[in-house]
């Protein structure tokens, strides 16, 4: 698209429009900004202009900065100049706002001289979550505008406000209803009429904030962004807004800002924000087109099946949900009903939009009801027989061309796709718990899956607002297979005399959403038991390996669900107590197996924890079960609340450094012996020939 086309200027009387339509949300790339730059000339060349408006064309004015130029040379000077260039015009200069304006696309709009948006808009200043901080005027024009307390709640608290808080914050003068450019162009010509000027942000000054103002948002940073330094660095920015004139500050900002963008959270968050657009391209696959997914089926009402027929409805996709009686059917859809409640009690739905996703959702106990289905996902027990025999009798009642997927955990889906006469059609849909709210979906593909069923699955997932990675065959995937030796370790600890607690705490402390055993008791440490009699053939010749849980199950202590786990729970609340039944019960253990007991320092806990964890990753990697090393770190930072800023597990690893890590293992394998410490062959080959993984994936690519 030529810089004309992106950004045109049309003018309407004595008022100049500058048009921008950069689809699909306006992003504000070099070539936007080259197209504004242009704009102004030309406006600049008109006579008898007495006000400029800007706005939008399309699904959103500005959604932001080009977060691609992140890893290029800094471009905030192109940006500052830009937008001065609107704040210095000498007739009034409008902006109408509409969609999602965020970062840059807000700083842009502070820039200029009145603000107006439809109704719906929300604007935002998210960037401390990529690691860094406004880099556009941001942390100087917003306290200019609304004052250093209510800038560091936008910048700090990160999370959009919508066109009431604009007004009342007062970064915005009106709401248009109606048609948006119509309503613009009415407000443009008022202030000409009325005679007002430019009002330029550059000539207000800012009320210094109090101590107690900083601190409070320091420690809300502390507690909202531990490990980070962004919240802190864009504090620092902003206090400065009351101290130092408009153009002092933005050069403030703009070492601050590419200081911040060289720093690890950085370059994790803005690794994983990338990560998680590539997942989607598959490889190799032929062109063609995804067959469209207007029903669905779910096999199967309990915990998984539920929550996946709320993403269906949550979607507009009528679902239909087979069980084996009315009971177990009941019992489901008085959870969904539940769930749906809380949503309503926490003002995130309408009750109608409640009635109109429970319509979608109908239950049968007759696999005919699934004649329409487009995609049926099986979510009954982890039992191989039974899911085959329900394959088979899919296989009968839907319609040539359904996807036929199961929700497994580690079961081999190529074993059940042979159940049907149409394999192609048989994917993984590996969900993660609860459904309607994780982000994360495992697509997994057999030898024998066409292409036009990925197609499918992937849209599907687009659809229902999934992250979709796929993945091959192999017991756990992607996700659980890496979570072998991460639990592993945390439950060998325990055994050894570490406190539960400690475990965890040393995971979270580090970033890890929840820690691991917390995490067992919240699923329930029996199903882990469950699965590990299951697969005992598979596991290495270990008298310790995951007795931690078999120790605690055998004692009653199921977790959360009735209270005791790793920790003691009271009803009605999911804090965690210490018990010192759960560490006799784990002493005793040990005991009987003769572990020898240690003292664990926290650099113990996590080295032991996740280089297991990031080993197993390279050997993921080297078979070829997933396509790419970043859709491993989006497995983990969106399905297993490994921490975003830290980059995933693979990006983790070359920033501790390969051969730190390959060291590591070495060091492991010499006290604990080599069973559960050898390092993987990928990360050995990387640790010693210097290669990185971007470069090894390329070789392996043109191989
Ligand atoms: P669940 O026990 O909560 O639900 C299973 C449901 O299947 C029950 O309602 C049961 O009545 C029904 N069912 C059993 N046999 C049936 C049949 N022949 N026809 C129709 N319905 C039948 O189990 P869950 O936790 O929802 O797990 C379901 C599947 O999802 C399993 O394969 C599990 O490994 C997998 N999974 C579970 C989780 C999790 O965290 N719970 C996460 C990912 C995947």
């Amino acid at each position: 698209m030529s810089n004309e086309t992106i950004a045109r200027v049309e003018r309407d009387g004595d008022i100049a429009v500058i048009i921008v339509n950069n689809p699909p949300v306006n992003t504000i790339t070099a070539a936007v900004r080259s197209g504004l730059s242009a704009a102004l000339d030309q406006v600049a060349g008109l006579e008898g202009i007495r006000a400029v408006l800007l706005r939008c064309e399309g699904s959103t004015y500005f959604s932001g900065a080009d977060i691609g130029e992140f890893n290029g040379p800094p471009k905030e000077a192109e940006y500052r100049e830009l937008f001065a260039r609107f704040e210095a015009l000498a007739v009034p200069v409008v902006v109408a706002m509409h969609g999602t304006v965020m970062g840059g696309g807000l700083e842009i709009a502070l820039a200029c001289h009145y603000r107006v948006a439809a109704p719906g808009t929300r604007f935002g200043l998210p960037e401390v979550t990529l690691g860094i901080i406004p880099g556009g005027g941001g942390t100087q024009r917003t306290p200019r505008l609304i004052g250093i307390e209510k800038t560091l709640d936008m910048i700090i608290g990160a999370r959009p406000v919508d066109v009431p808080t604009g007004l009342a914050y007062g970064f915005l003068d009106q709401a248009i209803e109606g048609d948006l450019a119509t309503g613009a162009l009415a407000y443009a010509r008022q202030l000409v009429a009325s005679g007002a000027g430019p009002r330029r942000t550059a000539d207000r000054t800012v009320a210094p904030a109090s101590n107690e103002v900083l601190e409070r948002f320091a420690a809300q940073a502390r507690k909202q962004y531990p490990n980070r330094e962004a919240p802190f660095t864009a504090i620092e920015a902003v206090k400065a807004s009351a101290s130092l004139p408009l153009p002092e500050g933005l050069l403030l900002e703009d070492k601050l800002v590419n200081g911040a963008k060289l720093t690890p959270e950085s370059l994790g968050a803005v690794h994983v924000f990338f990560a998680e657009r590539e997942t989607r391209k598959v490889v190799g696959l032929p062109p063609g087109e995804a067959r469209p997914v207007k029903a669905g089926g779910i096999i199967g009402a309990g915990t998984m099946g539920g929550g996946i027929a709320m993403c269906f409805a949550n979607a507009g996709i009528p679902v239909t949900v087979i069980d084996t009686s009315q009971e177990a059917l009941d019992r489901g859809f008085k959870v969904i009903d539940g769930n749906y409640e809380s949503m309503v009690k926490r003002g995130r739905l309408t009750p109608e939009d409640k009635a109109k996703r429970l319509a979608l959702i109908n239950g049968s106990l007759d696999y005919a009801a699934l004649s329409r289905a487009d995609v049926v996902i099986e979510a009954v027990f982890e039992s191989m027989d039974l899911k085959k025999k329900i394959f088979t009798a899919l296989d009968k009642a839907c319609k040539p061309g359904a996807v036929l997927a199961s929700n497994t955990s580690t079961l081999d889906v190529t074993e059940i796709a042979r159940a049907t006469s149409r394999p192609a059609d048989v994917v993984g849909l590996h969900f993660f718990s609860p459904a309607n709210v994780m982000p994360l979906l495992e697509i997994v593909r057999t030898e024998l899956t066409g292409p036009q069923a990925i197609r499918t699955v992937m849209e599907f997932a687009k659809a229902i607002r999934k992250t979709p990675v796929l993945a091959r065959v192999c017991y756990g995937f992607v996700g659980n297979r890496m979570m072998e030796g991460y639990a592993r370790e945390a439950e060998r600890m325990v055994l050894e005399g570490a406190e539960p607690r400690q475990v965890d705490h040393a995971l979270e402390g580090w970033g890890m959403a929840m820690g691991i055993l917390a995490v067992f008791d919240m699923a329930g440490v029996d199903v882990g038991t469950n699965v590990h009699k299951a697969n005992a053939d598979r596991y290495p010749p270990d008298p310790t390996y995951y007795q931690a849980d078999f120790a605690l199950v055998e004692a009653g202590r199921f977790g959360q669900k009735n209270g005791k786990g790793y920790y003691r729970y009271v009803p009605g609340d999911r804090a965690r107590h210490d018990d010192p039944e759960a560490l006799a019960i784990l002493r005793a253990r040990a005991a009987a197996l003769k572990v020898p007991q240690r003292e664990h320092t926290t650099h113990e806990i996590l080295e032991r924890c996740l280089y297991p964890l990031l080993n197993e990753g390279f050997r993921i990697l080297e078979e070829g079960i997933v396509q790419r090393a970043s859709d491993i770190d989006v497995v983990w930072t969106s399905g297993y609340g490994f921490p975003r800023y830290r980059g995933g597990p693979i990006h983790y690893a070359e920033q501790i450094g390969l051969k730190v890590l390959y060291e590591g293992m070495l060091r492991y394998a010499k006290e604990f012996g080599p069973m559960h410490w050898e390092p993987a062959p990928l990360l050995k080959q990387l640790a010693s020939s210097g290669q990185t993984v971007a470069q090894w994936e390329q070789s392996a690519r043109k191989a």
